[in-house]
């Protein structure tokens, strides 16, 4: 069983990896996929590039074995939609169970992604929460979690796709925004990105003056 990170990575930092791998062991799968996106849906354009944002993501994961760089959005032209990247690696993987891990933020605007309602016929969705989050309890989000939800990970490996479950992970405050923020008033990021990736933003000269 394999998982999927999608996401901007604008840059990657230790809110990413450390779920992720939380998910990862809880799930006991067998890889987890960074997937930068080239053009985001729903937001303005990153600020460096598909091809640097890529190479933070690869410098950062170098010595995981288990997490591996996923580049098929950044071939695509137009808006990267979780919808065709998943139609994509459903042809790679055949019937092995995919699980898209996505935060509990963006789960709560999944109602407004491309064809919404197919993801789940492609792949499993594992929402990253904090221990205690408020499940969205009305609407087409909640009548979505009531059909599809399980309560235990080890359902998930019994269908490549179709369900729904919540995995709480380490809480973590970091997004790529506020490093962005400070590294733009020439304030440091480390211990919130890993070493790597520091070294990337200062070569390259990132984020300074913007946001
Ligand atoms: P930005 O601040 O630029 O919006 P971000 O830090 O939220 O970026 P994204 O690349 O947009 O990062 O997020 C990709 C995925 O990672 C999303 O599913 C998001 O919910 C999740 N994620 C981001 N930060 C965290 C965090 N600190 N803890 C758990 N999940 C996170």
């Amino acid at each position: 069983m394999i998982g999927i990170l999608g996401g901007t990575f604008d840059p990657v930092h230790f809110g990413h990896l450390r779920t992720a791998l939380d998910v990862c062991e809880v799930l006991a799968l067998d890889e987890v996929r960074l997937v930068p996106c080239h053009l985001p849906p729903h937001r303005g354009r990153p600020v460096a590039s598909s091809r640097l944002r890529a190479g933070m993501l690869e410098a950062a994961v170098a010595a995981y074995p288990a997490f591996v760089v996923d580049q098929r959005e950044l071939g695509r032209e137009g808006p990267s939609y979780s919808f065709d990247t998943l139609t994509s690696l459903r042809v790679e993987l055949g019937a092995m169970p995919i699980c898209l891990l996505i935060g509990m933020d963006a789960f709560r605007g999944l109602t407004t992604w491309h064809r919404w309602r197919e993801l789940i016929d492609l792949c499993h969705l594992v929402v990253m929460t904090r221990p205690g989050a408020e499940i969205p309890a009305q609407g087409e989000l909640a009548d979505f979690i009531r059909l599809h939800r399980v309560a235990a990970a080890d359902e998930l490996r019994q269908l490549s796709a179709g369900r729904l479950l919540f995995q709480p992970v380490t809480r973590l405050e970091i997004s790529a925004t506020d490093i962005r923020k400070r590294l733009a008033e020439g304030r440091s990021a480390d211990f919130l990105i890993p070493e790597a990736v520091s070294r990337i933003i200062n070569s390259e000269g990132l984020y300074q003056g913007k946001q």
